[in-house]
């Protein structure tokens, strides 16, 4: 664990209310004092113990979708080929062939071709991908300190998403995010859910991506620790208690990824991720037009 740029504030717990309905020390103060002198944060719940918090993840995790079968959402607009063929970029039979192509190997992305046969730069790819999308189109260049963004969000969900953090604003808790591959609405959204902060999602190319990911690697980041999902939501909230417990976290936050429950650990001075690895997705819906 390293030290975590948004600390938890400590909190006066004289006027919190244990969220637990049926806390049983709810009527005596002193006697949780003298178990859990801070309590314990679940998202915006606070909880007086860890038998109190365990209960309320418990519930929380049973509002959480955790069946298979989420799929990446993506967003299409324009097809992609007729996009560049529009532009000019493409012709007519370069689009058929390349859409042939597609169609005889059952693999790939049109654009993925296109770029193959020396048809399309990368560049006008992703600018392309940028108009199809209505976002704007990134550049690592843009940005010196995007690595700064990089301890954020785990790595296991920024390589599960193909997504990037690349820049934040502190003022207006606005994070951009970029993806090269189809934008995952799921995963924006437990990045606003976590960080509480807003998201701008935009374009950034193939190679980019990778640059961007391999940066992340190497960097000293908060410790993540990926497991499978119990299955039940009674030993998953365990496991999540008892993680609160040894890492002395005062406050967690939890979300749903695409393929992960993401838990984030912070107390005072540190910061941790636990995941756990939800069941199989099946695979990414493939779109066969870009
Ligand atoms: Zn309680």
């Amino acid at each position: 664990m390293v030290a975590s740029p948004t600390a938890v504030r400590s909190h006066k717990t004289s006027r919190l209310k244990c969220a637990n309905a049926n806390c049983p020390w709810a009527r005596s103060l002193w006697m949780r004092r003298l178990r859990q002198p801070k309590g314990l944060w679940l998202n915006e719940a606070w909880y007086c113990a860890t038998e109190c918090f365990e209960e309320g993840a418990r519930e929380a995790f049973e509002r959480f979708d955790l069946r298979p079968n989420r799929g990446k959402s993506t967003r299409y607009r324009l097809p992609l080929g007729l996009l560049l063929l529009s532009k000019g970029l493409i012709s007519s039979q370069h689009l058929q062939e390349a859409l042939k192509a597609q169609r005889e190997s059952q693999a790939g992305r049109l654009g993925d071709w296109l770029r193959q046969q020396g048809l399309v730069t990368e560049e006008q790819l992703t600018s392309a991908l940028g108009v199809q999308w209505g976002l704007p189109v990134f550049h690592l260049a843009q940005t010196a300190g995007f690595a700064e963004c990089a301890g954020l969000a785990p790595l296991a969900i920024l390589e599960a998403s193909r997504m990037a953090l690349v820049h934040f604003m502190p003022n207006s808790r606005m994070l951009y995010v970029a993806f090269s591959d189809g934008i995952d609405f799921t995963s924006l959204r437990a990045l606003e859910q976590i960080l509480r902060s807003n998201t701008q999602p935009c374009v950034i190319g193939e190679a980019e991506i990778e640059e961007a990911l391999e940066e992340f690697r190497r960097m000293a980041r908060p410790s993540e620790t990926v497991l499978e999902c119990p299955n039940s939501v009674q030993e998953l909230a365990g496991t999540v208690t008892d993680w609160v417990e040894s890492n002395r976290a005062e406050r967690a936050r939890a979300a749903i990824s695409t393929e992960h429950l993401w838990v984030r650990l912070e107390n005072s001075s540190i910061t941790g991720h636990l995941l756990f690895r939800l069941p199989h997705a099946g695979p990414r819906p493939q779109g066969m037009e870009w």
